[in-house]
């Protein structure tokens, strides 16, 4: 379906564009999309969409339309304001911790905002959906989803506040539901290309979600919050949430087998130290340390360290082990098969459960992940008191796990997300419908989400240059903006040409406003980003006008029957 044409002039448009950024601004698509006038910051990682920003909205909303119309999915609309008691059986309503918007209507009930639907849509197919004929079933919505983000920061690409489609696949058989997957993984490449965007499918962790099988669609930008891995040999790519490369000493020492000392005299820091090849007053970040079994210190790279001079009160007459590692992974009886949130720069997050700390006590992981792994991490209800997590660092040209070669790092956008959920919100609420035998069949279940106004921020990111936005035409505002640069010739011609390029079907903005400077029309049509740029100016008494494509900067003189022909 082709964009509706329009004509619009922009001394009838609200636009306000600025010439400094934002001063909280750090991102470039916060600075742009602020500065050209998309969006106006209404409070922390809240926005209203002005007129041009809405276009964009929805220029991307209706491309995830098609495509999801096209796989057969049927969009409904649910409500974002939603009763406790559905996410109370799901075990979100507290699970989900500070991340939800939660309150209380006049009669004291508590209701929440919904930060994403599994609950609602488990329910509505429960009601609407009795035989195994009835499935399967796509559905979605473009909805606005609230999170309350413990750092809503790079404008919409995090917000409190937020466009996501959400769909939900319901089928009676595991293969049924691989199928639904398949669909949406199809829909998702198909959506994001047409957008424009430069994207990778990687492994995900589900997370708070649960399931199996889960993927990210990540756009490459250096503004990305999430880090990935991905091999240039093979097709292996992966969210670093995801990755179990490398269990490492980050300091670079030590490297080499875990080595294990039983020591059964009694040792002396002296006979340790000399042991490790170290001084008697050393730190060690990678060693864990053992006496009769029991853990005394560990030293993890970036986290903590062990000081040698302070194991003195551990060592009476004991066996100690000393676990020197850069590969904990060697020891299944230490680490378990857990992968910290995501970190900074590279590195994976890491944390250690302290075998000291006792059940119940809970804390909150260093990483904003609430959708994931931060959430209040509870000892005992998480992890086992003498649990280890995972030291995971990956370096770039670290082995690719399936073919060896060298992975590379980079930072991106997550876009979308597909998941296959399996049974866990089907047996929540008892999902049941008719079965071909006749007897009850449990529902299995996916779910998809691509962030809408985050792919505005993310296209923003990848496409800009130095002068400003830079849309690709399918989501642009407009397909062509027209200048008119000079006085009352110019501003008819530019209308005329307006006209004309609407009549062959364009959307087509013309800058006609009076008493702005030729200049600053200039700068302003290159910071909103139309793919082309047509002006009237020098030459428009002899119908002449200069036509530029934003993107590549190349310009031509044509005549207004040969820009019509040319454009339209
Ligand atoms: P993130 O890791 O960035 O916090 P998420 O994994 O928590 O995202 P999902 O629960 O997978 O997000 O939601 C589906 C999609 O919604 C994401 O892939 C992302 O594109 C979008 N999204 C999630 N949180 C936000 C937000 N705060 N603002 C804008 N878009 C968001
Ligand atoms: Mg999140
Ligand atoms: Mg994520
Ligand atoms: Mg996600």
């Amino acid at each position: 379906m082709a964009h509706a044409a329009q004509v619009q002039r922009m001394s009838r448009l609200m636009i306000k564009t600025l010439r400094d950024d934002p001063a909280d601004a750090e991102t470039a698509s916060h600075k742009l999309l602020v500065r050209a006038g998309y969006v106006r910051r209404t409070s922390a990682g809240i926005w209203t969409w002005l007129p041009l920003g809405k276009k964009v909205l929805e220029n991307v909303s209706r491309v995830v339309r098609e495509e999801m119309d096209a796989i057969g999915g049927q969009e409904v609309l649910l409500p974002a304001l939603l009763p406790r008691e559905p996410y109370e059986t799901s075990g979100r309503w507290e699970e989900y911790g500070d991340l939800l918007f939660r309150l209380k209507d006049r009669k004291g009930a508590d209701y929440l905002l919904g930060p994403t639907h599994e609950e609602i849509f488990t329910l509505t197919v429960k009601d609407q959906c009795t035989s195994y004929k009835d499935l399967p079933v796509i559905l979605y919505q473009i909805q606005t989803k609230y999170r309350d983000e413990a750092r809503p920061r790079s404008g919409v690409l995090r917000g409190r506040e937020f466009q996501m489609k959400d769909s939900y696949s319901f089928d009676t058989t595991d293969e049924g539901l691989a199928e639904s997957y398949a669909l949406h993984r199809e829909a998702y490449t198909k959506i994001f290309e047409r957008l424009g965007l430069d994207y990778r499918i990687v492994s995900a962790v589900s997370g708070a979600m649960g399931g199996s099988a889960s993927e990210e669609f990540l756009a490459p930008a250096a503004a990305g919050e999430d880090t990935f891995v991905d091999c240039p040999a093979c097709d292996y790519a992966a969210n670093t949430e995801a990755v179990t490369v490398k269990v490492a000493a980050a300091d670079g020492s030590a490297h080499g087998p875990v080595e294990e000392l039983d020591t059964p005299d009694t040792p002396t820091i002296e006979t340790l130290a000399a042991h490790l090849g170290v001084p008697a007053s050393a730190t060690l970040k990678n060693l864990l340390v053992k006496v009769d079994g029991e853990i005394v210190a560990v030293g993890v790279p970036g986290d903590r360290e062990v000081d040698l001079g302070k194991l003195g009160e551990h060592l009476a007459p004991a066996t100690v082990e000393l676990v020197t590692a850069d590969d904990f992974t060697d020891r299944p009886d230490l680490v378990r098969g857990y992968v910290g949130p995501q970190g900074l720069a590279g590195k994976s997050f890491r944390y250690l459960a302290d075998p000291r700390i006792a059940p119940g006590t809970s804390w909150i992981t260093g990483a904003n992940k609430p959708g994931t792994h931060a959430r209040n991490v509870v000892c005992g209800r998480d992890f086992e008191v003498d649990e280890y997590f995972d030291v995971v660092v990956v370096e770039p040209g670290d082995p690719c796990p399936n073919c060896g070669a060298g992975l590379r790092i980079d930072r991106a956008i997550e876009i979308g997300h597909i998941f296959q959920l399996g049974r866990k919100y089907a047996d929540a609420f008892g999902l049941d419908v008719l079965g071909q035998n006749g007897k009850p069949a449990r529902v299995t279940m996916g779910s998809y989400g691509i962030g809408v106004s985050r792919a505005v921020a993310a296209l923003a990111e990848q496409t800009h240059d130095e002068s400003g936005l830079c849309w690709p035409r399918e989501v642009a505002p407009a397909d062509v903006h027209v200048v008119a640069a000079g006085k009352a010739k110019q501003t008819e011609l530019a209308l005329e040409i307006g006209e004309r390029l609407g009549a062959a079907g364009l959307r087509v903005l013309v800058d006609d406003r009076a008493g702005v400077s030729p200049g600053v029309k200039f700068t302003d049509a290159e910071l909103i980003g139309v793919p082309t740029i047509v002006v009237a100016g020098r030459r428009a008494a002899e119908g002449v006008v200069e036509v530029k494509d934003r993107r590549t900067g190349e310009r031509e003189e044509l005549t207004v029957e040969e820009a019509v022909a040319r454009l339209g």
